[in-house]
């Protein structure tokens, strides 16, 4: 085998698909009597990374950044759905010819500190997967280890050192290097300078700038830090609770985002300008649990955009007191699924609820309800402290559902450009969901 046994050479056509998802799901665990429901870790999402682009991903701790880019390169299997790369699908791939694919696509990983083998030395990380491949003579890859070594800036020297001698920043090199040898078509970047101080970041970023325009690499490249994706990205996936909300054109999205997720997103950057923090919006609640996410849109529990139910007229301090009151009896619910009565009575669970009437008193003390509504809410409040959450559940989702919490969105196309948003706001039977942020400063 020789060099041109790795990537064919053909003409590279920048912006055709690369990698074409649909459907694609990841769910762990589930299986079994005891098991309880699955975490929908990707719960279907569908979009391309087109040749020789840098797609970024951002989204909250958990949404399923990487389990995505893990499922995508084949780390993971994919519960359903489709990957094609190259017009292959390689969800079905298996034995040899998954080992053969494997060269097209890797990783590079957040913590350069725990994905290096402490115990083998530079050379000898770089090398393995030229080993596992049986690329080349053994002469040819000791040259080509030489040669990654170089390319990621660090110096021949170093081949025979071990990686415990090496700083964040020269580890992720090393890292880098290793994701290189096999001349992949495409890397998944999961967070690549996070963990690193503010300086090196810039050199690693441009290092993997570099080599992008080197060995017409395709990244996707995933991060919590915006103004890191901002300025290294020509597209960006925004991600929550295992659903691509927005996707588009990294400048256009930034500059005037269409989707309230997005939107939320963007305004909670933590801006120096004290000013600035007016206009931030600060989500209320968390996440719900990825094992019991809505039913409706994901982010139905939290956006600012909801669209309420028809017959109130309710301020939206109100709501969003509603909203939170939906939350903690959400959680309480989800405490009663699969446990037994017994063993919550033992653990205590349910003294737990008599500190509903806190809850109450917390969220509604301040704000005038109409009676039909304080009627739900202590209809609500009652069917928790008499230990039946579930049905307290379904009392306030009877009352105060709207299309938001009974029917997943469609994800719209909202501009000419091709970006995609994920919202029930865009279709044409609501109003569009404008700047959120001012709808929500008075
Ligand atoms: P992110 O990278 O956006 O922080 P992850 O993809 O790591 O998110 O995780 C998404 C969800 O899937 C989380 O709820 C996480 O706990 C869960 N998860 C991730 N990996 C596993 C696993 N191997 N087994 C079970 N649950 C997992
Ligand atoms: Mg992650």
């Amino acid at each position: 085998m020789s060099e041109s046994d790795l990537r064919p050479e053909r003409p590279v056509r920048p912006g055709e698909p690369l990698i074409e998802v649909s459907g694609l799901k990841k769910h762990y665990g589930g299986d079994g009597v005891f098991a309880g429901p699955p975490v929908k870790a990707v719960d279907g999402v569908s979009f391309t990374v087109k040749r020789g682009e840098t797609l970024g991903l951002v989204g909250e701790s958990g949404c399923g950044k990487s389990t995505l880019g893990r499922t995508l390169i084949r780390l993971e299997r994919a519960t359903d759905g489709e990957v094609l790369f190259d017009g292959e699908d390689i969800t079905t791939l298996s034995g040899r010819d998954l080992h053969k694919w494997r060269k097209n696509a890797q990783m590079v990983f957040q913590d350069p500190q725990s994905s290096l083998d402490d115990r083998m030395t530079v050379g000898e990380i770089v090398r393995e997967p030229l080993d596992a491949h049986g690329w080349g003579t053994d002469n040819d890859r000791k040259t080509r280890v030489l040669d990654l070594i170089q390319d990621v800036g660090l110096q021949d020297e170093h081949y025979y050192r071990y990686p415990a001698q090496f700083s964040g920043g020269q580890r992720q090199r090393i890292g880098i290097a290793r994701a290189l040898a096999l001349e992949p078509e495409f890397m998944v970047l999961d967070e690549p300078v996070s963990a690193l101080d503010v300086s090196v970041q810039a050199k690693i970023i441009s290092l993997l700038e570099r080599l992008q325009d080197e060995f017409d690499l395709t990244y996707l490249f995933i991060a919590h830090d915006l103004s890191v994706v901002r300025h290294i990205t020509d597209r960006v996936a925004v991600m929550y609770l295992g659903k691509v909300m927005e996707l588009g054109e990294t400048e256009e999205l930034f500059s005037n985002p269409s989707n309230p997720y997005t939107q939320s997103l963007l305004s909670a950057i933590p801006v120096p300008d004290p000013t600035a923090g007016d206009h931030r919006i600060t989500l209320p609640g968390s996440p719900p649990s990825p094992r019991d996410p809505p039913t409706g849109c994901q982010f139905s529990t939290r956006c600012p955009a909801k669209i309420r139910p028809e017959g109130y007229d309710l301020s939206e301090d109100v709501w969003d007191a509603i909203e939170r009151f939906r939350e903690i009896v959400r959680e309480r619910s989800r405490i009663d699924l699969g446990v037994p009565d017994l063993v919550k009575r033992r653990v205590g669970l349910f003294s737990r609820y008599d500190d509903i009437d806190h809850t109450l008193e917390d969220l509604f003390a301040d704000l005038d309800l109409p009676p039909e509504v304080e009627e739900i809410i202590d209809g609500a409040a009652n069917r928790v402290k008499a230990g039946r959450p579930s049905e307290a559940r379904k009392h306030l989702s009877s009352a105060f559902n709207s299309v938001c919490d009974d029917k997943r969105p469609d994800f719209h196309e909202v501009s000419g450009s091709g970006r995609q948003s994920y919202c029930h706001r865009h279709g044409r039977e609501y109003e569009d969901v404008g700047p959120v942020i001012e709808r929500r400063t008075k």
